[in-house]
């Protein structure tokens, strides 16, 4: 890989005056540094930027009013105790008459994992029998997490082999899968495919390959470019050690004397929760910050106030999507950790602080956001169209999905504000197996609380005037 090598300028007499210059002259000064690792690749940067303090908090998305029932076990307890060597379970009980039913059930579920099947990797108590009653009775279900940093294919075997129920990638969706539509081009968007993307979150480089087996052909991390660049974060030896094994060479180096074969960003991707959130912080703001997406620039309209939005984001900048909303999750600590969401609002308070309160446009997608919701109905009438023929029943009309969640921000809400343009009524449940803290008032109100899924599918039954039982 052929790498430029371009003057060294002292740190310090870098960082004031560059930001307004022609954006000929405004580049990284770079050298061999004496004192970074021996890699070939490296220079050292100077960044060129000015600060104005200026926090502004993230808004929630506003509230919906919606009754509440609060559910106690009643009629699930019909259910009685279910596991999975009944030999009820072995055999799907939906057709209780001589004649099968003419198509699948009008309802059908989607399941959180994190906090209603699962918490921290463990099978949460009844999930598996739950899961075990749909897919027996063939009620149509699909899991909709906010999690991620897997390939589908990898999460659906480990889910599979924890629950003991076959689950497949038809019918699994995570935070980051839409990304895939972005790989191939579309009547509106050109796409992906053989662009530059940087991908984020995740331990090691996973995301990287869960991108590469999406299509995206050119995946660059933060990790590759502080192996390469190791001044761009000047505590990098902190994690030199984590990043060494699992970066690769840049497709192209920083040449800022030649920008068409400068390394170039077409778009950023924030997959999963970011493990180094101040090296991921600091690339992104650079990319936000630079001409078209040129790793070491910076745009000349950055501050002008006669530019829409004082000239932030005017200049070809990557665009910058995030999977996953959420401020908190629940993990194995007896209270709700940080998320993805709670980098984004880290990294929105550096952006304001930096632009002095400028819009940053970003996609977010993941629970709440309508467009998880869309992909997610697109996903589960396909499967139902594959459960048709194997069951040997229509699929018919999906009047209604169940959503069953935790998280009062993201999945009641998400069901609750989701518009389905199929006439489709999503119904929000709401466990206290994990974020909800039982007995306090949910942000946002779920159509029904109840104490863990079990309770959520036998409510839901209910609902449904479902005669199934299993005995
Ligand atoms: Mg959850």
């Amino acid at each position: 890989m052929m790498l430029q090598t371009v003057t060294f300028t002292p740190r310090c007499a870098t960082l004031t005056q560059t930001a307004l210059k022609p954006f000929s002259a405004q580049r990284f000064h770079a050298q061999h540094s004496p004192t970074s690792n021996p890699s070939p690749h490296h220079h050292n940067y100077n960044l060129p930027q000015s600060f104005n303090p200026l926090y502004s908090s993230l808004q929630s998305p506003p509230l919906r009013s919606t009754s509440i029932k609060t559910v106690t076990m009643n009629r699930f307890q019909q259910l009685r105790s279910l596991n999975t060597s009944h030999p009820s379970l072995q055999r799907p009980s939906i057709p209780r008459s001589s004649t099968a039913p003419a198509s699948l059930p009008t309802f059908a579920f989607a399941f959180d994992i994190d906090g209603v099947l699962l918490r921290s990797s463990a099978p949460l108590p009844r999930a598996a029998e739950a899961l075990q009653y749909l897919h027996n009775n063939n009620i149509p279900f699909i899991l909709l997490t906010n999690g991620g940093g897997k390939h589908e294919s990898a999460r659906v075997a480990e889910l599979s082999s924890k629950l003991g129920v076959p689950l497949s990638i038809e019918n699994f969706i995570q935070s980051h899968t839409p990304f895939k539509q972005l790989v191939e081009s579309s009547e509106t968007k050109e796409g992906l495919a053989d662009k530059t993307v940087l991908v984020t979150g995740g331990d090691g480089d996973k995301c990287r390959k869960v991108a590469e087996m999406y299509g995206f052909k050119k995946v660059v991390t933060p990790g590759d470019i502080l192996m390469a660049y190791p001044t761009i974060w000047p505590f990098n030896q902190i994690f030199s050690d984590y990043y060494r094994n699992n970066t690769r060479p840049l497709p192209k180096p920083v040449n800022l004397d030649n920008l068409p074969e400068s390394l170039k960003i077409d778009a950023v991707f924030v997959f999963n929760d970011p493990r180094d959130w101040a090296l991921d912080s600091q690339i992104i703001l650079d990319l936000l910050l630079s001409k078209e997406g040129y790793l070491g620039t910076y745009s000349d309209k950055n501050g002008n106030s006669s530019l829409p939005n004082n000239g932030w984001q005017q200049d070809g900048q990557p665009k910058l999507y995030f999977s996953n909303p959420d401020l908190f999750w629940a993990t194995s600590h007896h209270m709700p950790r940080l998320g993805q969401g709670g980098f984004q609002a880290s990294l929105h308070g550096v952006w304001n602080a930096t632009t002095n309160g400028a819009t940053l446009d970003r996609t977010i997608i993941g629970k709440p956001h309508a467009a998880t919701y869309i992909y997610a109905e697109d996903v589960l009438t396909k499967y139902r169209n594959q459960l048709s023929p194997a069951s040997g029943v229509k699929a018919g009309k999906l009047d209604r999905v169940f959503m069953v969640g935790d998280n009062p921000e993201s999945d009641i809400l998400g069901a609750n504000q989701f518009k389905s343009n199929r006439g489709t009524d999503w119904t929000s449940i709401l466990v206290k197996t994990g974020v909800y803290r039982d007995g306090t008032e949910p942000a946002h109100k779920p159509v029904a609380i109840v104490k863990d899924v079990f309770d959520a599918v036998e409510w839901a039954l209910g609902e449904e005037k479902w005669d199934g039982r299993i005995d």
